[in-house]
């Protein structure tokens, strides 16, 4: 037997946090590996690792009072066994209990043994969510446990914490763990990592108490309260989380800013050239935004700046200013989309309007390969002056001569980090490119203060003058008819029309394949016009042979897939249906239906559902029919949706919070910036530790 070395003891001071949980008695390989996988790798991390939830296992339910769609804990006795394999192995356990009901137990997985153990006149207690089923009240894959015949019932007294986690590592010894780590909590001052005169000011209550209410409830807490997460200890750990995360953005935002970048002043010759051939004027909000960007510029520090815009509200040539600015300063422009049509939009837009000025445009996507690639690698490395692409652009093997400005379209769709490294690529020594991001989901004010504290946000608020409002209804797939006669008489009228197929498959293949179901249904209907065909699966250049006759009117009604979603510029389109549309968010119906309304004719969008459809869908297609405002929208899809689908960064492991939920803790957030300015400016070692403490490895890995 191999010896082991007794474990460190650790005292429960203000260095406990930062023992290793190896350090712990009793923690075997295995389950430092577990915990490992999940990240925890210091005994702070235990005290950090917050339920998701809690399961209330403190009294029995008779079956007669369950609730359909209820979880809750049933003791009963088997009354019959059934074992089917009709579809797939099945096992039912009918248990009744003294109120003379029968629930079903229904298992799809089990052995042998597990079945064995489960006859007739054995007590069991057994926890899950009710349904509906075939023959009453059920419950699938309910835990349970044999009770032998005299046992009192074993109820818990507390309410369970359910916590992350991973396979392998049961919820008990989860729990054990957690519990060996918690009895080395510090005393309260000790742990306290906000200065105690804003603890106070701000109402924050003791961390220590708060930490254990969350972990172990006590006898009188409430469960629909802590399912709200409304409790005041969840608000002390919310707030506090926030505050974490606002600290680590504060802090990659000043290791930016201590940077230098390339002053981008430029003779504005090139921008003034630009502007006199636009056929329209900038609106007064695209003027100030510019000017806004241009100050940045002229900086010797690099800009860190969002510049937020609603769909159609111009965002385009206020980038395609900022590129110039650089241009006529002698240095390169990335400019990075994430989506190969979007970024062949822009590669559209921008050649259509630098290379009247000598300025050219190279393009670096994904399907760039060969010979291609490697001559517009080269014209990169010699520092040709406008680059467009997609994420290819940030593979190995791009080197630029002289990057000065980044700019990255549709950011909620790409990481932090994507960021970042497309920023490294312009690393000249102490040099870092300026970056102007810009989005055409307008991001909620709360989100823009907490998730994008690291940039500055312009907004371009106003829409080029002549839009009209689309008008928007949703129409039942019953009465596809009805709509396709719709089209024809739309079609007829000289008007132009998308379908759009949002079909959500996993491969690209079956969403053309979808697309070209549709397209043959509308071929046949369309008599006397043209319907055309755009999906993933075609090259670009037949994507853009598609487009450009769409675009001169040789094609009446396009039929897309969702890679029309952003990017597609055709105004006297002016009718959209989107099929499947309860299947789609918020977010990107809003995008869709921005391709049309942009020209002076009254246009519409067509929601098609198939009903029946869920409660969050007709909500979403509600407040799609009611407004068109994207704030509100972003709003409303937060709301819905929580912040991390909204913004797409769940995988950057950025707003993935453990307890904090930016919809439901906005409230927190002045507060929130006021203590961390101060934590900032005053006690800087303080707030390392708290992001330490919160964000741990991720931080460490965004600082590198
Ligand atoms: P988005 O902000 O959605 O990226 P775009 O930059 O694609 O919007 O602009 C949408 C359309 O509006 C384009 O056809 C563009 O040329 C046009 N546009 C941009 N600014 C103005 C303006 N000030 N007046 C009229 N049309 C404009
Ligand atoms: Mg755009």
């Amino acid at each position: 037997m191999a010896i082991r070395s007794a474990p460190k003891t650790i005292a429960p001071d203000s260095d406990a946090g930062l023992a290793p949980v190896a350090a712990l008695a009793g923690v075997s390989p295995s389950l430092l590996a577990a915990l490992a996988r999940l990240g925890l790798e210091r005994v702070q991390d235990l005290w950090f690792h917050l339920p998701l939830r809690y399961e209330d296992r403190t009294h029995v339910t008779a079956i007669a009072d369950l609730r359909v769609g209820e979880r809750a804990q049933v003791e009963g006795v088997i009354e019959a066994i059934e074992r089917g394999f009709r579809y797939r192995p099945q096992l039912k356990v009918a248990i009744g209990d003294a109120s003379r009901q029968t629930l079903m137990l229904r298992f799809f997985h089990f052995n042998r043994a597990q079945a064995e153990q489960l006859q007739p006149g054995t007590r069991v207690l057994c926890y899950g969510e009710v349904r509906h089923g075939a023959q009453g009240l059920e419950m699938v894959h309910p835990q349970y446990q044999r009770l032998s015949g005299d046992d009192a019932t074993a109820v818990e007294e507390l309410l369970s914490p359910i916590y992350p986690t991973t396979e392998g590592l049961g919820q008990k010894r989860l729990a054990g763990v957690i519990g060996k780590a918690l009895a080395l909590l510090p005393p309260a001052p000790q742990l306290e990592l906000i200065p105690s005169d804003l603890c106070n000011e701000h109402g924050l209550g003791s961390l220590r108490d708060a930490l254990l209410y969350v972990h172990r409830p006590p006898p009188d807490a409430h469960l629909g309260q802590l399912t709200l997460g409304q409790h005041p200890a969840q608000q002390r750990l919310a707030f506090e989380e926030l505050l974490a995360q606002h600290l680590s953005l504060k802090r990659l935002r000043a290791a930016v800013r201590r940077r230098q970048a390339a002053v981008l002043g430029g003779s504005g010759s090139l921008r003034e050239r630009l502007l006199d051939g636009l056929p329209f004027q900038l609106t007064s909000a695209q003027q100030r935004v510019g000017a806004e960007v241009a100050r940045d510029l002229a900086q010797p520090q690099p800009m860190l700046r969002l510049v937020q815009g609603d769909v159609g509200s111009g965002k385009t040539v206020v980038a395609a200013l900022a590129a110039l600015a650089a241009v006529e300063s002698g240095y390169q422009v990335a400019l990075m989309a994430p989506t190969e049509l979007l970024a062949e939009q822009h590669l559209h837009n921008f050649r259509h309007w630098l290379q009247p000025l000598g300025v050219e445009v190279e393009w670096l996507a994904g399907k760039v390969t060969g010979k291609a690639r490697k001559s517009a690698l080269a014209r990169v490395a010699a520092g040709a002056p406008v680059v467009i692409g997609t994420h290819a652009l940030m593979q190995e093997g791009v080197l630029f001569a002289r990057l000065g400005l980044v700019i990255v379209d549709e950011q909620h769709r790409f990481g932090v980090q994507q960021r970042l490294a497309l920023r490294d690529k312009g690393l000249a020594g102490e040099q870092v490119p300026h970056q102007l991001v810009l989005t055409a989901t307008p991001i909620p004010r709360t989100l823009a203060m907490s998730a994008y504290a690291d940039l500055d946000v312009s907004s371009i608020d106003e829409l080029p003058p002549g839009r009209t409002p689309v008008q928007t209804i949703a129409i039942s797939n019953a009465r596809r008819a009805e709509v396709m006669n719709r089209i024809h008489a739309a079609c007829g009228d000289g008007r132009q029309v998308y379908w759009v197929c949002t079909l959500i498959e996993e491969s690209e293949q079956l969403r053309a394949q979808a697309a070209e179901v549709a397209h043959a249904e509308l071929s046949a209907v369309m008599t006397g016009f043209r319907v055309g065909l755009i999906h993933g699966r075609m090259k670009p250049k037949e994507k853009q042979a598609v487009m450009d006759a769409f675009k001169v009117g040789e094609l009446s009604v396009l039929v897309a897939t969702t890679v029309i979603e952003v990017g597609v510029d055709v105004p006297n389109a002016s009718l959209m249906v989107i099929e499947n549309s309860e299947r789609l968010g918020l977010a990107q119906l809003h995008q869709l239906r921005g391709r049309v309304g942009r020209g002076a004719t009254a246009s519409s969008c067509v929601l098609l559902y198939q009903p029946p459809i869920g409660q969050l869908a007709r909500e979403r297609l509600q407040v799609m029919r009611e407004t068109s405002d994207g704030f509100r929208i972003a709003e409303k899809d937060l709301q819905l949706r929580g912040p991390g689908e909204v913004l797409g960064t769940r995988q950057t492991g950025q707003l993935s919070f453990r307890i904090a939920d930016l919809a439901r803790d906005a409230h927190l957030l002045p507060a929130v910036q006021q203590v961390g300015a101060h934590l900032l400016a005053e006690h800087p070692r303080q707030a390392e530790r708290l992001i330490e403490r919160w964000i741990g490895g991720a931080a460490r890995y965004m600082h590198a």
